[in-house]
């Protein structure tokens, strides 16, 4: 059962999964596969690329080494907070959620059927303590109760890295992690995200490239964490009203 999430697991976090976990991610594939017949959340569905490009993809955000982290001063995921933006079918957070059970998880979407399912499997998973809310990224980063609350902040195949920084930044605690899985060539999505970064109050980090454990070895595979720390607080203007992020990207 689940031999390639197994392997992939050892080889990319040097982490055993242990039985409980195995069956939470083997009933998030059952459900995940059912729910989709239902309602459009991925296009992948084969037993083996699920492994690789949803769940391992989603494991690397747990990797202190593809995340940059100094040496010796590891930035536990464990039993931090995570807010997981556009979360969708629950990529990269439920993941996460299994391998860290204490993980504060929060899933956003702006589809309420999306959240809708979130909240089943969720509970179908044993876990009561994820909170999931149906919203815009804009609307809860100037919120009191989400903005500036969260030790890491992510979203997957959401928007481009600087529409991306905008939602999740603001998100962050002053000291935490704004994570950006992207895959492919990224000088064109990146190329003012210095400049970015340091408007919305954080600074870019140097990570490695790496391929999933397991996925086909092209060039566009390859795939990179693109790490933002958050250094100081984030001006009020940001997040910009919604849709103004995805329509006049900063720069
Ligand atoms: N993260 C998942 C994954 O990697 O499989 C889902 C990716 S899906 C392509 C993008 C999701 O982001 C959609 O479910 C969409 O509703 C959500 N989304 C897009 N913009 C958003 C925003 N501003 N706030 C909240 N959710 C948003």
């Amino acid at each position: 059962m689940l031999e390639i999430l197994q392997e992939g697991t050892r080889e990319l976090l040097g982490i055993e999964l242990d039985q409980e976990q195995l069956d939470r991610f083997q009933l998030y594939y059952e459900e995940l596969t059912a729910w989709n017949e239902r309602i459009n959340l991925t296009a992948i569905t084969e037993y083996e690329a699920v492994q690789t490009r949803h769940f391992l993809d989603s494991l690397s955000l747990a990797s202190s080494d593809l995340r940059g982290d100094p040496p010796g001063r590891s930035f536990e995921m464990a039993n931090a907070s995570l807010i997981d933006i556009g979360a969708g079918g629950g990529f990269p957070g439920l993941p996460l959620k299994i391998l860290y059970p204490n993980l504060q998880l929060t899933l956003v979407d702006s589809v309420g059927k999306k959240t809708g399912v979130l909240e089943q499997i969720s509970k179908s998973l044993g876990f009561s303590d994820v909170q999931v809310v149906n919203g815009r990224a804009e609307e809860l980063g100037q919120s009191s109760e989400h903005r500036e609350k969260y030790h890491f902040a992510t979203g997957r195949a959401v928007a481009a890295w600087p529409v991306l920084a905008e939602y999740c930044l603001p998100l962050c605690r002053t000291g935490g992690l704004f994570i950006a899985p992207k895959k492919g060539d990224l000088t064109v999505e990146l190329k003012s995200s210095e400049a970015v970064a340091r408007l919305l109050g954080g600074k870019l980090r140097e990570t490695p490239g790496f391929q999933l454990p397991g996925d086909d070895p092209a060039p566009d595979n390859i795939r990179r964490l693109i790490v933002t720390q958050k250094i100081k607080r984030t001006p009020g203007i940001y997040p910009r009203r919604t849709g103004l992020p995805s329509k006049e990207p900063l720069e």
